[in-house]
Protein backbone atom coordinates (compact mmCIF):
# COMPACT_ATOMS: atom_id res chain seq x y z
CA UNK A 1 0.00 0.00 0.00
CA UNK A 2 1.80 3.54 -1.01
CA UNK A 3 1.24 6.39 1.32
CA UNK A 4 -1.96 8.29 1.50
CA UNK A 5 -0.62 11.18 1.16
CA UNK A 6 0.51 12.62 -2.51
CA UNK A 7 4.15 12.61 -3.01
CA UNK A 8 4.73 16.26 -3.19
CA UNK A 9 2.94 16.90 0.10
CA UNK A 10 5.32 14.11 1.17
CA UNK A 11 8.13 16.29 0.32
CA UNK A 12 6.18 19.05 2.22
CA UNK A 13 6.51 17.29 4.94
CA UNK A 14 10.47 17.24 5.51
CA UNK A 15 10.93 20.69 4.27
CA UNK A 16 8.21 21.67 7.06
CA UNK A 17 10.18 19.63 10.12
CA UNK A 18 13.78 21.11 8.59
CA UNK A 19 12.19 24.68 8.29
CA UNK A 20 10.90 24.15 12.80
CA UNK A 21 15.20 24.11 12.98
CA UNK A 22 15.37 27.59 11.13
CA UNK A 23 13.76 31.05 11.95
CA UNK A 24 12.85 32.05 8.34
CA UNK A 25 9.76 34.72 8.11
CA UNK A 26 6.49 32.22 7.29
CA UNK A 27 6.61 34.07 3.90
CA UNK A 28 10.21 33.19 2.89
CA UNK A 29 9.28 29.60 3.49
CA UNK A 30 6.06 29.73 1.70
CA UNK A 31 7.89 30.80 -1.12
CA UNK A 32 10.42 28.22 -0.79
CA UNK A 33 7.76 25.60 -1.04
CA UNK A 34 5.79 26.43 -3.38
CA UNK A 35 6.45 25.48 -7.22
CA UNK A 36 7.18 28.01 -9.58
CA UNK A 37 5.45 26.80 -12.67
CA UNK A 38 4.46 23.43 -14.26
CA UNK A 39 4.09 22.69 -17.78
CA UNK A 40 1.58 20.22 -18.94
CA UNK A 41 2.09 19.31 -22.49
CA UNK A 42 -0.05 17.17 -24.64
CA UNK A 43 0.91 16.24 -28.60
CA UNK A 44 0.14 13.53 -30.61
CA UNK A 45 2.88 11.25 -32.69
CA UNK A 46 2.68 9.10 -35.44
CA UNK A 47 3.10 5.52 -34.65
CA UNK A 48 4.89 3.12 -36.93
CA UNK A 49 1.52 1.10 -38.04
CA UNK A 50 0.23 4.96 -39.11
CA UNK A 51 -2.27 5.96 -36.27
CA UNK A 52 -2.06 8.17 -33.67
CA UNK A 53 -1.10 8.02 -30.24
CA UNK A 54 -1.77 11.04 -27.95
CA UNK A 55 1.49 11.87 -25.54
CA UNK A 56 1.22 13.73 -22.33
CA UNK A 57 4.03 15.14 -20.43
CA UNK A 58 5.08 17.58 -17.80
CA UNK A 59 8.30 20.20 -16.79
CA UNK A 60 8.37 21.45 -13.32
CA UNK A 61 10.37 24.26 -12.32
CA UNK A 62 9.76 24.09 -8.68
CA UNK A 63 12.58 27.09 -7.60
CA UNK A 64 13.85 29.66 -9.79
CA UNK A 65 15.80 31.49 -7.01
CA UNK A 66 19.10 30.23 -9.58
CA UNK A 67 18.95 30.11 -13.00
CA UNK A 68 19.53 27.83 -14.88
CA UNK A 69 16.93 25.50 -13.08
CA UNK A 70 18.26 21.51 -13.28
CA UNK A 71 16.47 17.75 -13.33
CA UNK A 72 15.94 14.85 -14.93
CA UNK A 73 13.18 13.58 -17.84
CA UNK A 74 11.93 10.49 -17.12
CA UNK A 75 9.46 7.84 -18.73
CA UNK A 76 7.41 6.07 -17.08
CA UNK A 77 3.42 4.84 -17.80
CA UNK A 78 3.53 6.21 -13.97
CA UNK A 79 3.92 9.64 -14.73
CA UNK A 80 1.87 12.40 -13.17
CA UNK A 81 1.91 16.09 -11.98
CA UNK A 82 2.24 15.61 -8.40
CA UNK A 83 4.99 12.99 -9.01
CA UNK A 84 7.08 15.40 -11.07
CA UNK A 85 6.47 18.49 -9.21
CA UNK A 86 7.64 16.14 -5.82
CA UNK A 87 10.71 15.31 -7.75
CA UNK A 88 11.50 19.06 -9.00
CA UNK A 89 10.93 19.80 -5.12
CA UNK A 90 13.70 17.68 -4.24
CA UNK A 91 16.02 18.83 -6.99
CA UNK A 92 15.57 22.15 -5.29
CA UNK A 93 17.16 21.10 -2.13
CA UNK A 94 19.57 18.56 -3.21
CA UNK A 95 21.17 21.40 -5.87
CA UNK A 96 21.71 23.85 -2.36
CA UNK A 97 22.61 20.88 -0.40
CA UNK A 98 25.75 19.88 -2.52
CA UNK A 99 26.42 23.67 -3.39
CA UNK A 100 25.14 23.34 -6.99
CA UNK A 101 23.90 26.71 -8.71
CA UNK A 102 20.75 25.60 -9.81
CA UNK A 103 17.08 25.77 -8.96
CA UNK A 104 15.13 22.45 -8.70
CA UNK A 105 13.35 21.04 -12.01
CA UNK A 106 11.80 17.95 -13.53
CA UNK A 107 10.45 16.25 -16.68
CA UNK A 108 8.33 13.20 -17.11
CA UNK A 109 6.78 11.85 -19.83
CA UNK A 110 3.72 9.41 -19.59
CA UNK A 111 4.87 6.39 -21.98
CA UNK A 112 5.68 2.47 -20.74
CA UNK A 113 8.82 2.45 -23.09
CA UNK A 114 8.35 -1.28 -23.65
CA UNK A 115 5.33 -0.42 -25.83
CA UNK A 116 6.99 1.80 -28.50
CA UNK A 117 9.46 1.41 -31.04
CA UNK A 118 13.42 3.07 -30.86
CA UNK A 119 11.81 5.42 -34.23
CA UNK A 120 8.85 6.31 -31.88
CA UNK A 121 10.55 7.04 -29.10
CA UNK A 122 12.94 9.18 -31.06
CA UNK A 123 9.70 11.04 -32.17
CA UNK A 124 8.82 11.78 -28.93
CA UNK A 125 11.58 13.18 -27.45
CA UNK A 126 12.07 15.19 -29.85
CA UNK A 127 8.49 16.49 -30.11
CA UNK A 128 8.73 17.08 -25.78
CA UNK A 129 11.67 19.30 -26.91
CA UNK A 130 10.41 21.36 -29.54
CA UNK A 131 7.14 21.69 -27.31
CA UNK A 132 9.43 22.78 -24.56
CA UNK A 133 11.44 25.11 -26.60
CA UNK A 134 8.03 27.00 -27.62
CA UNK A 135 7.56 27.48 -23.87
CA UNK A 136 10.88 28.67 -22.97
CA UNK A 137 11.30 25.41 -20.92
CA UNK A 138 14.76 24.24 -21.95
CA UNK A 139 18.19 26.23 -22.84
CA UNK A 140 21.28 26.39 -21.35
CA UNK A 141 20.28 29.72 -19.12
CA UNK A 142 16.86 28.93 -18.58
CA UNK A 143 16.33 24.92 -17.63
CA UNK A 144 18.86 21.96 -18.37
CA UNK A 145 17.44 18.77 -18.35
CA UNK A 146 19.26 15.67 -18.18
CA UNK A 147 18.63 11.41 -17.62
CA UNK A 148 15.91 9.71 -15.03
CA UNK A 149 14.21 6.35 -15.19
CA UNK A 150 14.17 5.06 -18.89
CA UNK A 151 15.95 8.13 -20.17
CA UNK A 152 19.61 7.49 -20.98
CA UNK A 153 22.83 9.07 -23.30
CA UNK A 154 20.59 8.05 -26.41
CA UNK A 155 17.22 9.91 -25.88
CA UNK A 156 19.33 13.26 -24.75
CA UNK A 157 21.32 13.13 -27.50
CA UNK A 158 17.81 13.24 -29.78
CA UNK A 159 17.04 15.90 -27.04
CA UNK A 160 20.15 17.91 -27.93
CA UNK A 161 19.91 17.60 -31.35
CA UNK A 162 16.31 18.80 -31.42
CA UNK A 163 17.04 22.02 -29.19
CA UNK A 164 20.27 22.71 -31.53
CA UNK A 165 18.59 22.39 -34.87
CA UNK A 166 16.57 25.56 -33.19
CA UNK A 167 18.98 27.55 -32.13
CA UNK A 168 21.67 28.39 -34.43
CA UNK A 169 24.67 30.40 -33.78
CA UNK A 170 24.13 29.95 -29.91
CA UNK A 171 27.75 28.89 -28.72
CA UNK A 172 26.36 27.85 -25.51
CA UNK A 173 23.77 25.11 -27.31
CA UNK A 174 25.53 21.63 -25.70
CA UNK A 175 24.93 22.91 -22.72
CA UNK A 176 20.76 22.63 -23.32
CA UNK A 177 20.85 18.95 -21.78
CA UNK A 178 23.29 17.44 -19.78
CA UNK A 179 24.17 13.03 -19.97
CA UNK A 180 24.76 13.57 -23.77
CA UNK A 181 26.58 11.20 -25.97
CA UNK A 182 30.53 12.18 -25.79
CA UNK A 183 30.84 13.21 -29.12
CA UNK A 184 27.45 16.08 -28.54
CA UNK A 185 29.48 17.61 -25.49
CA UNK A 186 29.03 14.49 -22.87
CA UNK A 187 31.41 14.05 -20.14
CA UNK A 188 33.35 11.42 -19.03
CA UNK A 189 32.10 10.23 -16.10
CA UNK A 190 28.28 10.97 -15.84
CA UNK A 191 26.76 7.30 -16.68
CA UNK A 192 28.26 5.93 -13.95
CA UNK A 193 27.77 9.28 -11.68
CA UNK A 194 25.24 8.74 -9.43
CA UNK A 195 25.82 5.22 -8.46
CA UNK A 196 29.86 6.50 -7.95
CA UNK A 197 28.01 8.99 -5.82
CA UNK A 198 25.68 6.79 -3.47
CA UNK A 199 29.15 4.80 -3.26
CA UNK A 200 30.73 7.61 -1.62
CA UNK A 201 27.70 8.55 0.75
CA UNK A 202 28.01 4.76 1.62
CA UNK A 203 31.62 4.52 2.16
CA UNK A 204 31.49 8.09 4.31
CA UNK A 205 28.59 6.79 6.12
CA UNK A 206 30.03 2.82 7.25
CA UNK A 207 33.24 4.81 7.87
CA UNK A 208 32.26 6.11 11.38
CA UNK A 209 33.16 3.73 13.66
CA UNK A 210 30.52 5.46 16.40
CA UNK A 211 27.75 5.83 14.21
CA UNK A 212 28.24 1.69 12.77
CA UNK A 213 29.01 0.89 16.88
CA UNK A 214 24.94 2.25 17.35
CA UNK A 215 23.87 0.20 14.43
CA UNK A 216 25.67 -3.25 15.65
CA UNK A 217 27.53 -2.89 12.40
CA UNK A 218 31.79 -2.91 12.11
CA UNK A 219 33.06 0.11 10.52
CA UNK A 220 33.97 0.26 6.41
CA UNK A 221 31.99 -1.54 3.61
CA UNK A 222 34.43 -5.09 4.00
CA UNK A 223 31.82 -7.76 4.10
CA UNK A 224 28.31 -5.39 4.12
CA UNK A 225 25.50 -7.48 2.89
CA UNK A 226 23.56 -5.70 0.25
CA UNK A 227 20.28 -5.76 -1.10
CA UNK A 228 19.62 -3.93 -4.11
CA UNK A 229 15.98 -3.04 -6.02
CA UNK A 230 16.06 -1.76 -9.32
CA UNK A 231 18.96 -3.00 -11.54
CA UNK A 232 18.87 -0.07 -13.69
CA UNK A 233 22.10 2.68 -14.09
CA UNK A 234 21.74 3.92 -10.02
CA UNK A 235 21.45 0.82 -8.89
CA UNK A 236 24.15 -1.33 -11.13
CA UNK A 237 26.73 1.09 -10.79
CA UNK A 238 26.19 1.87 -7.35
CA UNK A 239 26.64 -2.32 -6.32
CA UNK A 240 29.43 -2.37 -9.22
CA UNK A 241 31.91 0.22 -6.93
CA UNK A 242 30.45 -1.24 -3.24
CA UNK A 243 32.04 -4.82 -4.79
CA UNK A 244 34.65 -3.48 -5.96
CA UNK A 245 35.17 -2.13 -1.80
CA UNK A 246 34.14 -5.71 -0.61
CA UNK A 247 30.72 -5.11 0.01
CA UNK A 248 28.63 -8.38 -1.28
CA UNK A 249 25.58 -8.14 -3.29
CA UNK A 250 23.18 -10.89 -1.44
CA UNK A 251 19.51 -10.06 -3.30
CA UNK A 252 18.49 -8.10 -6.75
CA UNK A 253 14.88 -7.66 -7.11
CA UNK A 254 13.53 -6.44 -10.63
CA UNK A 255 10.42 -6.14 -12.55
CA UNK A 256 10.33 -9.56 -13.26
CA UNK A 257 11.23 -10.93 -9.36
CA UNK A 258 14.18 -11.27 -7.26
CA UNK A 259 17.29 -13.18 -6.42
CA UNK A 260 18.98 -13.85 -3.64
CA UNK A 261 21.62 -15.69 -2.39
CA UNK A 262 23.80 -15.07 0.41
CA UNK A 263 27.27 -16.42 -0.93
CA UNK A 264 27.22 -13.18 -2.70
CA UNK A 265 26.17 -12.29 -6.76
CA UNK A 266 28.36 -10.82 -9.31
CA UNK A 267 26.44 -7.69 -10.17
CA UNK A 268 28.36 -7.70 -13.75
CA UNK A 269 27.66 -10.93 -14.73
CA UNK A 270 24.00 -10.46 -13.67
CA UNK A 271 23.51 -7.72 -15.84
CA UNK A 272 25.44 -9.25 -18.58
CA UNK A 273 23.04 -12.25 -18.14
CA UNK A 274 19.89 -9.42 -17.66
CA UNK A 275 20.76 -7.81 -20.89
CA UNK A 276 20.71 -11.35 -22.90
CA UNK A 277 17.85 -13.36 -21.53
CA UNK A 278 15.69 -10.41 -20.81
CA UNK A 279 15.36 -11.34 -17.14
CA UNK A 280 17.23 -12.09 -13.89
CA UNK A 281 15.01 -15.12 -12.28
CA UNK A 282 17.29 -17.87 -14.18
CA UNK A 283 20.73 -16.67 -13.06
CA UNK A 284 22.61 -19.34 -10.99
CA UNK A 285 21.66 -18.24 -7.42
CA UNK A 286 20.14 -20.26 -4.62
CA UNK A 287 16.73 -19.22 -4.53
CA UNK A 288 14.39 -16.64 -6.87
CA UNK A 289 11.44 -14.87 -5.27
CA UNK A 290 8.23 -14.56 -7.65
CA UNK A 291 7.07 -11.45 -5.42
CA UNK A 292 9.78 -8.91 -6.05
CA UNK A 293 8.75 -6.44 -3.24
CA UNK A 294 9.44 -8.51 -0.37
CA UNK A 295 12.81 -9.02 -1.29
CA UNK A 296 13.84 -5.38 0.27
CA UNK A 297 12.44 -7.01 3.40
CA UNK A 298 15.45 -9.75 3.30
CA UNK A 299 17.81 -9.89 6.17
CA UNK A 300 20.61 -7.80 5.21
CA UNK A 301 23.30 -4.63 6.53
CA UNK A 302 22.04 -1.89 3.69
CA UNK A 303 18.93 -2.27 1.51
CA UNK A 304 19.47 0.20 -1.33
CA UNK A 305 16.06 0.96 -3.15
CA UNK A 306 16.73 2.06 -6.70
CA UNK A 307 13.44 1.58 -8.87
CA UNK A 308 10.70 3.50 -7.51
CA UNK A 309 8.77 5.95 -5.16
CA UNK A 310 6.95 4.82 -1.99
CA UNK A 311 8.45 1.41 -2.27
CA UNK A 312 9.03 1.36 1.67
CA UNK A 313 5.41 1.74 3.09
CA UNK A 314 4.03 2.12 6.87
CA UNK A 315 2.73 -1.48 5.95
CA UNK A 316 6.58 -3.49 5.28
CA UNK A 317 8.82 -0.92 7.36
CA UNK A 318 8.29 -2.68 10.37
CA UNK A 319 9.51 -6.25 8.66
CA UNK A 320 12.67 -4.26 6.76
CA UNK A 321 15.50 -5.75 8.68
CA UNK A 322 18.64 -3.67 6.87
CA UNK A 323 20.07 -1.52 9.43
CA UNK A 324 21.14 1.18 6.88
CA UNK A 325 18.93 2.24 3.81
CA UNK A 326 20.81 3.98 1.13
CA UNK A 327 17.92 6.01 -0.81
CA UNK A 328 19.33 5.59 -4.57
CA UNK A 329 15.92 6.24 -6.19
CA UNK A 330 14.17 9.18 -5.21
CA UNK A 331 11.67 9.04 -2.56
CA UNK A 332 11.18 5.37 -2.11
CA UNK A 333 10.60 5.32 1.63
CA UNK A 334 7.15 7.09 2.21
CA UNK A 335 7.15 9.74 5.48
CA UNK A 336 5.22 7.23 7.29
CA UNK A 337 7.74 4.76 6.65
CA UNK A 338 10.46 7.31 8.08
CA UNK A 339 8.46 7.68 10.95
CA UNK A 340 8.64 3.90 11.62
CA UNK A 341 11.95 3.12 10.42
CA UNK A 342 14.02 6.36 12.56
CA UNK A 343 11.85 5.00 15.87
CA UNK A 344 13.57 2.09 15.36
CA UNK A 345 16.75 3.07 14.86
CA UNK A 346 17.57 2.52 11.23
CA UNK A 347 19.89 4.75 9.54
CA UNK A 348 18.58 6.73 6.56
CA UNK A 349 20.66 7.87 3.93
CA UNK A 350 18.60 10.41 2.18
CA UNK A 351 18.05 10.71 -1.34
CA UNK A 352 17.79 14.14 -1.23
CA UNK A 353 21.36 13.44 -0.67
CA UNK A 354 22.80 10.39 -1.79
CA UNK A 355 21.98 10.43 -5.09
CA UNK A 356 23.23 13.89 -6.16
CA UNK A 357 25.97 12.12 -7.48
CA UNK A 358 24.42 12.45 -10.94
CA UNK A 359 23.24 16.04 -10.89
CA UNK A 360 26.69 16.94 -9.64
CA UNK A 361 28.37 15.44 -12.81
CA UNK A 362 25.83 17.46 -14.59
CA UNK A 363 27.08 20.78 -13.66
CA UNK A 364 30.60 19.66 -14.45
CA UNK A 365 29.31 18.86 -17.54
CA UNK A 366 27.51 21.87 -18.12
CA UNK A 367 30.34 24.27 -17.24
CA UNK A 368 32.43 22.33 -19.95
CA UNK A 369 29.46 22.84 -22.71
CA UNK A 370 30.20 26.37 -21.46
CA UNK A 371 33.74 26.77 -21.65
CA UNK A 372 33.59 24.21 -24.79
CA UNK A 373 36.98 22.91 -23.99
CA UNK A 374 37.30 18.94 -22.61
CA UNK A 375 38.48 19.32 -18.41
CA UNK A 376 42.13 18.66 -18.50
CA UNK A 377 43.08 19.55 -22.27
CA UNK A 378 44.76 22.66 -21.30
CA UNK A 379 46.62 21.03 -18.70
CA UNK A 380 47.47 17.66 -18.77
CA UNK A 381 50.43 17.55 -20.62
CA UNK A 382 51.78 20.45 -18.46
CA UNK A 383 51.47 18.56 -15.53
CA UNK A 384 52.65 15.39 -16.22
CA UNK A 385 56.16 17.35 -17.63
CA UNK A 386 56.18 19.05 -13.93
CA UNK A 387 55.62 16.07 -12.23
CA UNK A 388 58.49 14.48 -14.33
CA UNK A 389 60.40 16.84 -13.06
CA UNK A 390 60.33 16.76 -9.59
CA UNK A 391 60.85 13.29 -10.05
CA UNK A 392 64.31 14.09 -11.58
CA UNK A 393 65.02 16.47 -9.06
CA UNK A 394 64.01 14.35 -6.27
CA UNK A 395 66.44 11.41 -8.27
CA UNK A 396 69.18 14.11 -8.22
CA UNK A 397 68.85 14.43 -4.57
CA UNK A 398 68.50 11.25 -3.29
CA UNK A 399 71.32 9.28 -5.99
CA UNK A 400 68.66 6.96 -6.85
CA UNK A 401 66.31 6.68 -9.47
CA UNK A 402 62.71 5.62 -9.43
CA UNK A 403 61.44 2.53 -10.95
CA UNK A 404 59.57 3.07 -14.40
CA UNK A 405 56.00 1.47 -13.03
CA UNK A 406 56.47 4.83 -9.97
CA UNK A 407 56.81 7.13 -13.18
CA UNK A 408 53.98 6.06 -14.95
CA UNK A 409 52.29 6.75 -12.23
CA UNK A 410 53.04 9.62 -10.64
CA UNK A 411 54.17 11.87 -13.81
CA UNK A 412 51.06 12.29 -15.17
CA UNK A 413 48.72 15.05 -15.43
CA UNK A 414 44.94 15.20 -15.12
CA UNK A 415 42.51 13.45 -17.52
CA UNK A 416 39.00 14.53 -17.95
CA UNK A 417 37.65 11.56 -15.90
CA UNK A 418 40.34 11.79 -13.19
CA UNK A 419 39.30 15.78 -12.99
CA UNK A 420 35.25 15.18 -12.66
CA UNK A 421 36.00 11.79 -10.08
CA UNK A 422 37.68 13.80 -7.83
CA UNK A 423 35.35 16.45 -8.12
CA UNK A 424 32.41 14.27 -7.28
CA UNK A 425 34.52 12.11 -4.32
CA UNK A 426 35.11 15.85 -3.35
CA UNK A 427 31.15 17.19 -2.91
CA UNK A 428 29.89 13.77 -1.86
CA UNK A 429 32.33 13.30 1.06
CA UNK A 430 32.00 16.75 2.51
CA UNK A 431 28.08 17.07 2.12
CA UNK A 432 27.87 13.98 4.42
CA UNK A 433 29.93 14.86 7.53
CA UNK A 434 27.89 18.39 6.68
CA UNK A 435 24.95 16.67 7.29
CA UNK A 436 26.01 14.00 9.97
CA UNK A 437 27.30 17.46 11.81
CA UNK A 438 23.59 19.44 11.43
CA UNK A 439 22.10 15.87 12.20
CA UNK A 440 23.45 15.98 15.86
CA UNK A 441 23.88 19.43 16.44
CA UNK A 442 20.05 19.66 16.40
CA UNK A 443 19.53 16.27 17.45
CA UNK A 444 17.38 15.43 14.31
CA UNK A 445 18.07 12.35 11.41
CA UNK A 446 19.86 12.83 8.15
CA UNK A 447 17.14 13.43 6.30
CA UNK A 448 15.57 16.50 8.29
CA UNK A 449 19.45 17.46 8.66
CA UNK A 450 19.73 17.30 4.96
CA UNK A 451 16.45 19.63 4.23
CA UNK A 452 17.92 22.00 6.88
CA UNK A 453 21.32 22.37 4.82
CA UNK A 454 19.12 22.87 1.46
CA UNK A 455 16.59 24.97 3.34
CA UNK A 456 19.07 27.64 4.89
CA UNK A 457 20.89 27.77 1.55
CA UNK A 458 17.95 28.84 -0.99
CA UNK A 459 16.31 31.27 2.21
CA UNK A 460 20.26 33.03 2.40
CA UNK A 461 20.02 32.86 -1.95
CA UNK A 462 16.42 34.64 -1.58
CA UNK A 463 17.53 37.13 1.15
CA UNK A 464 20.91 37.81 -1.08
CA UNK A 465 18.65 39.08 -3.69
CA UNK A 466 16.43 40.70 -1.81
CA UNK A 467 13.34 39.54 -2.12
CA UNK A 468 12.95 38.92 1.17
CA UNK A 469 14.29 41.28 4.43
P1 LIG B 1 16.70 3.09 -14.71
O1 LIG B 1 15.50 3.12 -15.59
O2 LIG B 1 18.04 3.00 -15.32
O3 LIG B 1 16.60 1.89 -13.65
C1 LIG B 1 15.47 1.64 -12.87
C2 LIG B 1 15.38 0.12 -12.73
O4 LIG B 1 14.33 -0.20 -11.83
C3 LIG B 1 15.05 -0.56 -14.06
O5 LIG B 1 15.98 -1.61 -14.30
C4 LIG B 1 13.64 -1.08 -13.85
O6 LIG B 1 13.37 -2.27 -14.57
C5 LIG B 1 13.64 -1.31 -12.36
N1 LIG B 1 12.29 -1.37 -11.79
C6 LIG B 1 11.17 -0.72 -12.19
N2 LIG B 1 10.13 -1.08 -11.43
C7 LIG B 1 10.60 -1.95 -10.52
C8 LIG B 1 10.02 -2.66 -9.45
N3 LIG B 1 8.70 -2.54 -9.17
N4 LIG B 1 10.81 -3.47 -8.69
C9 LIG B 1 12.11 -3.61 -8.96
N5 LIG B 1 12.73 -2.96 -9.97
C10 LIG B 1 11.98 -2.15 -10.73
O7 LIG B 1 16.55 4.37 -13.79
P2 LIG B 1 17.67 5.09 -12.94
O8 LIG B 1 18.17 6.22 -13.74
O9 LIG B 1 18.60 4.08 -12.39
O10 LIG B 1 16.77 5.72 -11.78
C11 LIG B 1 16.37 4.96 -10.66
C12 LIG B 1 15.99 5.89 -9.54
O11 LIG B 1 17.10 6.74 -9.24
C13 LIG B 1 14.83 6.85 -9.83
O12 LIG B 1 14.11 7.09 -8.65
C14 LIG B 1 15.52 8.12 -10.27
O13 LIG B 1 14.72 9.27 -10.08
C15 LIG B 1 16.71 8.11 -9.34
N6 LIG B 1 17.84 8.92 -9.81
C16 LIG B 1 18.45 8.68 -11.00
C17 LIG B 1 19.54 9.47 -11.38
C18 LIG B 1 20.31 9.21 -12.66
O14 LIG B 1 21.34 9.87 -12.86
N7 LIG B 1 19.90 8.30 -13.51
C19 LIG B 1 19.97 10.53 -10.57
C20 LIG B 1 19.33 10.74 -9.34
C21 LIG B 1 18.27 9.93 -8.97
Amino acid sequence: MASTIPFFKQVDRYIDRAADLASHPRGLLEQIKLCNAVYHVSFPIERDDGSIKVINGWRAAHSVHKLPVKGGIRLSSKASEDEVTALAALMTFKCALVDIPFGGAKGAIRVEKEEYSDRELERIMRRYTFELIQKNFIGPGVDVPGPDMGVGAREIGWMADTYMAMAPGQVNVHGCVTGKPLPLGGIRGRVEATGRGVFFGLREATGVAEDMEALGLTPGLEGKRVVLQGLGNVGFHACRFLQEAGAVVVAVAEREGAIHDPSGIDIEELVRHRAEEGSLLDFPVKTRIEESISAIELDCDILIPAALENQITAENAPRIKARIIAEGANGPVTVEAHDILAERGVMMIPDVYLNAGGVTVSYFEWLKNLSNVRFGRLNNRFEAASNGRTLDAVETLIGKEFSSSVRARVAVGAREDDIVNSGLEDTMTSAYHHIREAARARKTDLRTAAYFLGLEKVAVAYRERGVFP
